[in-house]
């Protein structure tokens, strides 16, 4: 999620691009280049053709933009906050906190994107109409931007998750049957069958019409496609599965109270397989430390250094689900939950233990598929 390229922050969401899309607006400005514009407008120059190509390649990347911009602000309107945008190879996607509160937030939110993408392509029709019989070469840059934001609504518009339409169809489907995880399950579904069938609609360019350049392309996407899905699937049960348990589950109730000067090296060997301590200070629970053997290795390290105060942690109740402290803990940056009250702490809930029995659950999965 972090490799890309921050270009900055628009209504308080921070865009990103990934590294791939240096490669494709590359591409893409090349295949304009030798063969889009030559045939559009002959008479101009090769100079000519290359600016041009280049300003509709950043029309392009602009466009993808503000599909993901309307996904994002739409999104926030209906209670999704949405925190950044990162532009991957295919196109964008948008980094959510949280799945949709309702049925309809998920429809309109699945919606505005492409909405936005057909807006784009009448926009730069007209722009296109304006300038057919002034400027040609204006003229062709739109007609080419208006049929790319006219084919990026469509296609997202297929029926499958990860994509738009897929959205579409399980909030549909969520509404109809009243049945969250069946809909997204069964919207994956239909990710997969589209991500395959573009797929083979690629093999078929390249076989049949012997047109690499957009077989290959449908190939790759049809792969991406089907394989975010399979990806999404498995994020999903992990979600339903982390849902079922609670901070009781994972809760630390035996953390020893030290004082804030004790060194590393000490607790080290006093506590050889304790993890977390307390630091008490004046009868009241002031912070905590999370303590790994290979921290002590440095012999002039103290709890001070590693303690971290208790309002800098998320307060939960043990009856909480661990999936509602997940999103809590990648929402606030914080690692450590306490539970029963900050004054009065019953126990603690560390991100590492909640990634370590995670891990075993996915061990047990792996273990369970094969046999
Ligand atoms: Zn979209």
């Amino acid at each position: 999620m972090d490799s890309g390229i921050n270009i900055g922050r628009v209504f308080n969401i921070q865009f990103r691009v990934h590294y791939s899309w240096v490669f494709i607006f590359a591409l893409i400005t090349v295949f304009l280049v030798w063969q889009v514009f030559p045939y559009a407008v002959p008479g101009e120059t090769r100079s000519t053709h290359w600016i041009m190509s280049i300003v509709t390649s950043l029309l392009f990347f602009l466009s993808i933009l503000v599909h993901e911009t309307a996904h994002s602000l739409i999104g926030r309107a209906n209670g999704i906050p949405v925190r950044s945008i990162t532009l991957y190879l295919f196109g964008g996607a948008a980094q959510m906190d949280r799945e949709p509160a309702s049925p309809g937030a998920e429809i309109k939110m699945a919606i505005a994107g492409p909405l936005a993408s057909f807006l784009l392509a009448a926009l730069f029709w007209i722009v296109y109409d304006f300038y057919i019989s002034q400027v040609l070469a204006i003229a062709a840059v739109a007609l080419w931007l208006a049929q790319i934001n006219l084919i990026v609504a469509v296609f997202n518009l297929l029926p499958g998750f990860p994509l738009d339409g897929g959205r579409v169809l399980r909030g549909i489907w969520w509404h109809v049957r009243d049945d969250y995880p069946g809909a997204t399950r069964g919207a994956i579904l239909f990710g997969r069958i589209v991500g395959v069938l573009v797929g083979v609609s690629g093999l078929y360019f390249v076989i049949v019409h012997r047109d690499w350049l957009a077989g290959i392309w449908l190939v790759l996407l049809g792969w991406y496609l089907e394989s975010t899905a399979r990806t999404s699937l498995k994020q999903f049960e992990l979600q339903i599965w982390l849902k079922k348990h609670t901070v009781a589950d994972v809760i630390r109730r035996d953390c020893p109270r030290i004082s804030r000067d004790t060194s590393l090296k000490y607790l080290h060997d006093k506590y050889p397989d304790r993890h977390c301590f307390v630091i008490p200070e004046i009868g009241e629970i002031t912070g905590i430390v999370w303590f790994e053997a290979k921290d002590a290795t440095l012999p002039e390290t103290t709890v001070a250094d590693l303690v971290i105060p208790l309002d800098q942690t998320i307060a939960v109740e043990t009856g909480d689900n661990l999936l509602e402290v997940v999103q809590r803990m990648n929402e606030t940056g914080s690692d450590i939950a306490v539970a029963g009250g900050q004054s009065d702490p019953v126990g603690f809930v560390f991100l590492d233990d909640l990634v370590n029995l995670v891990n075993r659950h996915a061990d047990n999965q792996g273990a369970g598929d094969a046999t």
